[in-house]
């Protein structure tokens, strides 16, 4: 069968065609997950600085994604600096910058009430937000570890009167050596049983995320590859955002549960340490 161009696919069938058809694409960038992909809390992934260290030396375009949204870039990039791996600030994308590039999009210089971290009120204030509790666009909320009753109660009345209600992020829970912390998802929860309002949730598995990545490193669906280490957030939201996924098994999914699901990733890996030398034919 003769293979038809990018081009041509869209003429023929319009921009969603391209990602079904053309399946073999050379890969020119990454989107990763950062934790269970890169780093367990403060520790590498064996291997993992080797696989970075390639792309960069191949020069071939990256990003690590987090659905964290407490940290801003710099923060996350001096933590991943202790644990072994030199990561650009530029390199790293996290549900708080892809909620801010929403709301930039979606309503230019508006006003939020946020409830959340520097990672959230700085990526806000980057792109012009007003942060106010009085008659917000919108009430933010985001990760912290010291919600606040009274916070939480000012969300909540404010979401009554009409503000819009965002999250960065629906992850009910988040990990820590001593066992689960409650996160972003669980708030949210308490905000909508007392209003009866849902959350637009911004972050994975949102494939908004995959696309606000993308743009930013002026990536193609088509030609990127997401690797992540959950089924049901990184696999998911890659495919749902066009991109062939390699789900690696160092993190929370493992190879039996793939069959779970009624989506697969592209392969399956132990580790990204296994992506070395193969990093431009990851599929080969
Ligand atoms: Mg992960």
């Amino acid at each position: 069968m003769r293979r038809v161009s990018s081009a041509e696919n869209r003429r023929r069938f319009g921009d969603v065609a391209d990602n079904w058809l053309v399946t073999d694409e050379p890969i020119l960038s990454y989107l990763t997950d950062m934790d269970g992909v890169l780093v367990h809390e403060d520790h590498l992934v064996p291997g993992a600085d080797q696989f970075l260290a390639e792309l960069r030396d191949k020069d071939i375009p990256f990003l690590v994604l987090t659905n964290n949204s407490i940290r801003t870039p710099r923060d996350l990039q001096a933590r991943l600096r202790h644990t072994g791996l030199d990561i650009p600030e530029a390199a790293i994308w996290t549900s708080a910058l892809a909620t801010a590039t929403f709301l930039d999009d979606q309503r230019p210089h508006g006003t939020a009430y946020v409830v959340g971290e520097s990672g959230l009120t700085t990526a806000l204030h980057e792109i012009g937000y007003v942060l106010t509790d009085s008659d917000p666009d919108y009430v933010v909320l985001g990760e912290t570890r010291t919600y606040s009753f009274e916070a939480i109660t000012t969300a909540i009345r404010l979401v009554e009167r009409g503000a819009r209600f965002i999250a960065t992020n629906p992850d009910a829970t988040g990990p820590s050596r001593e066992g689960v912390l409650p996160a972003t998802g669980s708030v949210a929860a308490l905000i909508t049983r007392a209003t009866g309002r849902d959350p637009y949730y911004v972050g994975k598995p949102n494939p908004l995320m995959m696309r606000s990545a993308l743009r930013r490193i002026g990536a193609h669906s088509q030609s990127t590859v997401m690797i992540g280490d959950r089924m049901d957030t990184d696999v998911v939201s890659g495919l749902e955002a066009g991109m062939r996924t390699i789900l690696v098994t160092t993190g929370i999914s493992t190879r039996a549960s793939v069959e779970q699901y009624p989506y697969r990733p592209t392969a399956v890996i132990d580790s990204v340490a296994d992506l070395v030398g193969r990093t431009s034919h990851p599929f080969d």
